[in-house]
């Protein structure tokens, strides 16, 4: 079958033949349908050889939604052709964390080796793939596969980072959503959908501040150093509730800091490498910053459920898997508007 791979340091990404994958026990083998591009994937394929965490070749790909086509021996409930998508932060299953469904937060994943699909594991980005445990999908049944997949983690995200601070989002209340890309642009819907308060969307040119006032932001400011003094205008000088920050650079969080308000939540999902520092006296008082990564499976389940109820759409720009090396190029570039996904 034909597959997308990283395959030397440095590299771009390949498409090259690999082996048909077969399950072994316990497996699903998927007919990959529609596969997302994620910025982290460039993240990843900076880092230099000697903290590189995964064995190459590396298959890309940590968004994916497939039909089922086998069943490894021991595996039930699903049946062949079934539309699913798949829950990418695979953990041990067995954890505390895991127990209450927080595989991202898997506290043996390490230990054991046990890494998500394009993230150590074989990806999505590819003819066929293999999900470890039929507890990784979630049926989509009649959604589009196309649109559907960037929820896996596009949505998941933003949706695990905005529902720790629902209650903040009262009726009122600003949330502020830096860079409205792939993450960016979901969660301003998701804030819509589940939220009462005003969103203020930041990126860096027209045309992806055009895409945030489509996608439901009250209001789009260009992010520069002057941003979150306009944000700070924008509500009458007291600053955001909550700050996402899907950049996390060093001018994004020092603007994500700066717009906070009292008692308000910065949460920083982009892997930008900026820092905000946290002290008695430098953030508003009890402001909380965070980091979190990717979602639950129940979580999944709620975001996949936002989709039936028509309350998010992603907006998508697709390419074949032998112009999944372009679709990255264009992301670096910062050229896609919303998600780019790859049909196999
Ligand atoms: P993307 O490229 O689709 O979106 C990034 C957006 O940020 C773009 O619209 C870009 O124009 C904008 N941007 C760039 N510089 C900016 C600035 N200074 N101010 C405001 N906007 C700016 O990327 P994505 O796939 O949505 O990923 C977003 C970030 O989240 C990446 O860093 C990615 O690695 C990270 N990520 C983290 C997790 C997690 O679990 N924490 C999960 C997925 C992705
Ligand atoms: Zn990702
Ligand atoms: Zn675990």
């Amino acid at each position: 079958m034909k597959a997308v791979q990283y395959r030397e340091i440095g590299a771009a990404p390949e498409v090259v033949t690999v082996p048909d994958p077969e399950p072994g026990p316990g497996q699903v083998l998927l007919k990959v349908t529609a596969a997302g591009v994620c910025h982290s994937d460039i993240a990843v394929m900076s880092w230099p050889a000697d903290q590189f965490p995964y064995p190459l070749p590396l298959t890309l790909g940590h968004e994916g939604v497939g039909t089922v086509a086998a069943l490894g021996a021991g595996v039930s409930g699903l049946t062949t052709g079934q539309s699913v998508a798949v829950y990418g932060p695979w953990g041990c299953g067995t954890c505390v964390k895991c127990a209450e469904g927080k595989e991202n937060y898997c506290l043996r994943a390490q230990e054991l080796g046990i890494n998500p699909p394009g993230l150590g594991s074989p990806g999505a980005m590819a003819e066929y793939m293999i999900v470890d445990d039929p507890r990784h999908l979630v049926p989509i049944g009649d959604l589009d596969p196309v649109r559907t997949v960037p929820l896996t983690d596009a949505g998941l995200t933003p949706y695990h980072a905005i529902k720790r601070s629902l209650p903040k989002l009262v009726p009122g209340a600003t949330a502020v959503v830096i860079g409205t890309g792939g993450l960016g642009h979901v969660a301003i819907q998701l804030l819509r959908a589940l939220t009462a308060a005003r969103v203020i969307a930041l990126d860096v040119t027209e045309e992806k501040l055009d895409l945030a006032r489509t996608v439901g932001a009250h209001e789009a400011v260009l992010s520069d150093e002057h941003a979150a003094e306009r944000i700070r205008e924008l509500t009458g000088g007291v600053g955001a509730q909550v700050v996402l920050d899907f950049v996390g650079a060093t001018p994004t969080v020092a603007t994500a800091g700066a717009a906070a308000a009292i008692d308000s939540d910065v949460t920083i999902v982009g892997i930008g490498g900026g820092a905000l520092p946290v002290g008695f006296g430098v953030l508003p008082f009890n402001t909380t910053v965070s980091a979190p990564y990717w979602g639950s499976r129940s979580e999944l389940a709620e975001v996949l459920d936002l989709a039936h109820a028509g309350a998010v759409d992603v907006h998508v720009e697709t390419y074949t898997l032998d112009e999944a090396p372009l679709a990255y190029e264009r992301l670096h570039a910062g050229k896609i508007n919303g998600r780019a996904v790859i049909l196999p």
